[in-house]
C-alpha cells in the first residue's frame, strides 16, 4: 500500500458553543511541520469558572508547541507529549485556586511522512475513520458508560440517556500523571478522519455523522456536523476536525507546485548532463 501523500491532506476544523452552554470549553487546532508531519487535536475541558476552557486550550497549545520543537515525532513522542501536557495542566491548576481540579479530554491524530499514523486519546472525545462511506470508531471512550457496555451490563443504545453518561475515567490535568491510549491507524488515499468532542458524537448518531462527513468537502462536512448537533438542541459544546487523505497529486496547490519544481529540476539536470557529455 502506497503511503498517503501527506502534502495532499485537506484539513478543516471548527468549534461551536452549541445552544445551551454559556461558554465554549472545547479547543481544537491543526499543526503541520516542515518535514510534512501533521498533528490534529481536539480537547473538551471541564471544571468550574475558567477551568475547563483553560485546561483544553493549554493542552492543545502545549501539544502544538512540543510538536514544533521536537527533533522527530513518533507514537512514543505522542505518548510523552500528552504526559507532559498533563503535568503542565496539573501544575497550573495547583498554582491557581480558580483553576483547581480543572481537566480535559484529548484526542489527537499524528501522521508522519512515511505514511504511519497514530491516534492518542484520553477520555471520551473520539476519532473515527470514514472509509467507503462507513464511519468506523478508532477509539474506545474512557468513560463509565463505555465500561458498562464492555462489561455487558448496559446496551449501547442506553448510553446516550444514562445518568452517568458524562463521567469519564481518564482526563488530562486532574491527576499528577495520566495514561494516554495510543493506537496505530492504517490510512489510504480516499479515507477521511474525524476527530470530535461528545457535543457531536454524543448527540448525532454515528451513521448520520458518517453521511454528513462523506457528503462534502472537509469544510462543508465540519459545518454540516456542527449544524446537525445544534438542530438536535446543541446541548454541549461541539468540535469537529475532518481530514481528507487525498490521492497523491490530487490535492493542494503546494503539492502541485512541488511536483512542477521537481520536474523542472530534473529537466535542468538532464540538460546540464547533455551539455557536459
Ligand atoms: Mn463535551
Amino acid at each position: 500500500m502506497a503511503s498517503p501523500d501527506l502534502a495532499a491532506w485537506h484539513v478543516a476544523a471548527s468549534t461551536d458553543p452549541g445552544r445551551v452552554r454559556p461558554q465554549n470549553e472545547d479547543s481544537c487546532a491543526t499543526f503541520e511541520r516542515a518535514d510534512g508531519a501533521r498533528l490534529l487535536v481536539v480537547a473538551d475541558g471541564m471544571g468550574g469558572h475558567r477551568g475547563g476552557a483553560t485546561a483544553s486550550r493549554l493542552t492543545v497549545d502545549e501539544l502544538g508547541r512540543a510538536f514544533a520543537a521536537a527533533d522527530a515525532v513518533s507514537d512514543r513522542w505522542l505518548d510523552e507529549a500528552i504526559r507532559d501536557a498533563n503535568r503542565e495542566v496539573h501544575a497550573v491548576a495547583e498554582r491557581d485556586p480558580n483553576l483547581v481540579g480543572m481537566g480535559t479530554t484529548v484526542v489527537a491524530v499524528l501522521a508522519v511522512p512515511d505514511g504511519e499514523a497514530w491516534v492518542a486519546h484520553v477520555g471520551d472525545s473520539r476519532a473515527y475513520r470514514l472509509r467507503d462511506g462507513v464511519l468506523e470508531p478508532l477509539t474506545e471512550d474512557h468513560s463509565v458508560v463505555a465500561e458498562m457496555i464492555r462489561r455487558g451490563v448496559l446496551r449501547p443504545e442506553e448510553a446516550a440517556t444514562h445518568p452517568r453518561r458524562n463521567e469519564i475515567l481518564r482526563s488530562v490535568g486532574v491527576d499528577a500523571t495520566v495514561e494516554p491510549e495510543i493506537t496505530a491507524v492504517e490510512l489510504r488515499p480516499g479515507d477521511r478522519i474525524l476527530l470530535c468532542s461528545d457535543g457531536l458524537c454524543g448527540v448525532v448518531p454515528d451513521d448520520e455523522i458518517g453521511a454528513l462527513i462523506a457528503a462534502s468537502s472537509p469544510e462543508g462536512a465540519v459545518a454540516a456536523a456542527i449544524e446537525a448537533a445544534n438542530e438536535l438542541g446543541g446541548p454541549d459544546n461541539i468540535t469537529a476536525i475532518v481530514a481528507a487523505v487525498e490521492p497523491p497529486g490530487a490535492g493542494s496547490g503546494s503539492s502541485t507546485a512541488l511536483g512542477v519544481l521537481v520536474a523542472l529540476v530534473a529537466a535542468l539536470g538532464w540538460f546540464a548532463f547533455e551539455l557536459w557529455s
